[in-house]
């Protein structure tokens, strides 16, 4: 099993960045939430302990002290920026007391490339810096900045649920390719009394070929393999 420890940045007393009617702790939350529901459904061999599910305070040591007794594989820490309305884009960080050759700066550029890919935002590079969170955990971290709050342009897009989920996904793609996730089967077979009615990609087609055959089946089984 594959232990990815997803942090959403603030929270409960500590809204974090705010902007363009936005608050920081609440778009992390979002994000994360998404991020955590993708490797649970749609990969095998990953479990995910978040910081926090809901608008609760916690401590950074507290975050970093829970991913360190839990034994983390990955730290993957979720924030979005500000500075004065004129910054935009997107930049992740790892410690800056990492050489380019170690494990993390290699899963950094991996996440980086993933994430960049589907982001639609402006590239403000890979940087390193000396972050709580990035410190003080025994294994590797990344804390990702998905764009400015506080800038117009980032906020239309950090506001769009569609972005979310693609972002999400575009961690998600990072951490799949980083642990050479095995991908769950999309595809969802529906047999009535023995014999295969249908195979579906989309769940609400899978549910109406079950609802349809309800009325006279003896048995309905929906594989997902
Ligand atoms: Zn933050």
């Amino acid at each position: 099993m594959v232990k990815i420890y997803i942090d959403p940045g603030h929270g409960g007393t500590d809204p974090g960045a705010v902007g363009n009617g936005l608050q920081e702790k609440n778009v992390n939350l979002d994000l994360a939430l998404r991020l955590r529901n993708i490797l649970l459904n749609d990969y095998r061999g990953v479990e995910v302990k978040m910081s926090r599910t809901t608008d609760v305070t916690k401590t950074l040591s507290q975050r970093t002290n829970e991913a360190n007794a839990w034994g983390a594989d990955y730290f993957v820490s979720i924030h979005i920026n500000a500075f004065n309305g004129t910054a935009r884009g997107y930049e992740d960080f790892i410690h800056d007391s990492l050489t380019p050759s170690s494990r993390t700066s290699q899963m950094r550029n991996v996440m980086h490339e993933e994430i960049i890919k589907v982001n639609n935002m402006i590239n403000r590079g890979k940087k390193s810096a000396n972050f709580h969170v990035l410190r003080e955990t025994r294994m590797p971290a990344i804390l990702t900045e998905n764009g400015f709050i506080d800038n117009a342009q980032d906020a239309a897009l950090i506001r769009d649920p569609n972005w979310l989920q693609t972002v999400a996904k575009g961690h998600a793609d990072g951490i799949a390719r980083i642990f050479d996730l095995t991908p769950v089967s999309q595809v969802f077979r529906v047999f009535v009394d023995g014999v295969q009615v249908g195979a579906f990609q989309n769940s609400q087609n899978t549910l109406n070929a079950v609802e349809q055959a309800l009325p006279t089946a003896q048995r309905i089984i929906v594989e997902r393999t």
